[in-house]
């Protein structure tokens, strides 16, 4: 079918009022003058339309996941926590395990994490998981450390004084109950989960989105691939396993996501090349040694795979860069580095230098930055340079962006606030940068900028249209959702 959609449309940086004509799936002509009256008009006239949203970094698997097991971001008492358990006991007797997303310590009134003893008076005969918001620290209740662990103690797992584990795991230990439920949970429900995923991107006005899915004993990626076809809207994989070989077997043109390089600010693990301002005594992990991350991002740069790494920390991105130094010329692969949020005027440079694509996400400031949150609290006065925008832009740095959902809402309209509102004024960016940091930059970062992320004569017909645009807030309406020219989401 071919139609006509009315509006202020964003070509080339502006809005202007103008028509776009739909033909298969495509925009195949742009007027500014009268309407053609030979096709049919979808008349928002009122509205702002722009290219159908990109997020640059989701985890699909995690965020369908939340609708359909008990989030916990709500909650702000240990004995809200308790109910919640309690109830899910009850109600999801059916599930393999118990398992809760989102636990946010610094809303948690008593200031703690559960013991394990605690949570074993409500589930004694199956594994609970509780994963904290960051993903980076899990508590278990004692039959949940039984079944994963085997009685062995190791690395990342808290002990009390008498040398016995309170529960409460992060680094290697946080991993391996990660791998253990994503391993453990049935391919029904994991579909179930990306397409539940799936509803709630779209009411968000995202079109295409890289999902970070699977790691080492967790196929997820393979699951996602078999039903591509079946979703709405595009999705780029991201396998994120070290496996080269498999992941070119399977066809993939990258590799990565959120393969740790480290770990996060909230969880102390985030890797730092100074202590960190509220815990001296630490400075963070490093994941990997300069050797293994050497042998792997080279091999997988010689395979021509695209790749996205995980590094948080100034220390980490500085090896990360370090290891590219030694052997990446053009960086015509595209390689990113995700999340990037502690810099400094040298790493800067550097990245500008190796032409290295940063994944960032702006929705972090809104939540951690400005005065007395978490990034001043770990940082103190290195928050100059927390997720440094318009220093970055300032060097023609590619910038793509993303939520890391669930980690924050899938939503770009919030990122895209959060950019333009930045903590740090100084790092603030403009409207239309920030626009582009969900649409074209983000269609950049995966070689799609050639038919998405504008809208340009003879690109895929994906388009948001907004009641108004996301500068002073972001609780805007989306009035539809176009993906090659179908409405996949509409409110009257
Ligand atoms: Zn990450
Ligand atoms: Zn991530």
């Amino acid at each position: 079918m071919e139609y006509l959609i009315k509006g202020k449309i964003y070509i080339n940086n502006n809005f202007q009022k103008g028509y776009l004509l739909i033909k298969e799936g495509k925009i195949s002509e742009i007027f500014f003058s009268k309407e053609n009256p030979n096709y049919p008009l979808i008349n928002y006239e009122n509205y702002y339309i722009l290219p159908g949203f990109i997020d640059s970094h989701i985890h699909f698997l995690e965020l369908g996941l939340l609708n359909i097991f008990p989030d916990l971001s709500s909650i702000s008492s240990l004995n809200d926590l308790f109910d919640v358990v309690a109830d899910a006991q009850r109600n999801l007797s059916y599930f393999p395990f118990l398992i809760f997303f989102n636990f946010d310590l610094e809303k948690i009134k008593e200031k703690r994490y559960p013991q394990r003893k605690e949570l074993d008076k409500i589930v004694d005969k199956k594994v609970l998981i509780i994963l904290q918001i960051d993903g980076h620290t899990t508590i278990l209740n004692t039959y949940g450390l039984k079944k994963i662990f085997n009685q062995n103690i190791i690395s990342g797992m808290e002990l009390n004084r008498y040398k016995e584990p309170t529960g409460i795991l992060r680094g290697e230990a946080n991993e391996r109950v990660h791998k253990y439920y994503k391993k453990n949970l049935p391919d029904d429900i994991k579909i179930l989960a990306f397409k539940e995923a799936e509803k709630n991107v779209i009411q968000n006005g995202i079109t295409t989105l890289c999902a970070m899915v699977g790691e080492e004993e967790d196929n997820s990626y393979e699951i996602l691939l078999d039903n591509l076809s079946s979703f709405k809207i595009e999705i780029i994989i991201f396998p994120q396993i070290k496996d080269i070989n498999k992941v070119k077997n399977l066809g993939f043109k990258r590799i990565g996501g959120c393969i740790l390089i480290d770990g996060s600010l909230s969880s102390y693990t985030a890797a730092l090349y100074e202590p960190y301002e509220d815990n001296p005594h630490t400075s963070g992990i490093l994941y990997f040694t300069d050797e293994e991350l050497y042998n792997f991002l080279r091999k997988a740069d010689n395979e021509g795979l695209q790749i996205a790494v995980h590094a948080i920390g100034d220390k980490a991105i500085g090896q990360v860069i370090k290891v590219y130094e030694k052997f990446l010329k053009e960086n015509s692969l595209r390689h990113r580095i995700e999340h990037c949020e502690v810099l400094n005027q040298e790493l800067i440079e550097k990245i500008k230098k190796l032409n290295l694509v940063v994944s960032c996400q702006p929705a972090f400031e809104y939540y951690w930055g400005g005065k007395g949150k978490l990034y001043e609290k770990r940082l103190g006065k290195r928050i100059e340079f927390t997720n440094p925008y318009r220093s970055l832009l300032n060097e023609n740095i590619i910038l793509v962006g993303g939520s890391d959902a669930p980690i924050t809402p899938p939503n770009p309209l919030l990122g895209i606030y959060s950019a333009l509102n930045h903590p740090n004024e100084r790092e603030r960016i403009s409207l239309k940068e920030a626009i582009d940091l969900f649409t074209k930059n983000s269609a950049y970062g995966v070689f799609l900028e050639e038919r998405k992320g504008e809208i340009k004569k003879g690109y895929d017909a994906d388009l948001v249209v907004l009641e108004r645009l996301p500068a002073n807030d972001y609780d805007i309406k989306i009035k539809a959702v176009f993906k090659k020219g179908e409405i996949i989401w509409q409110v009257d």
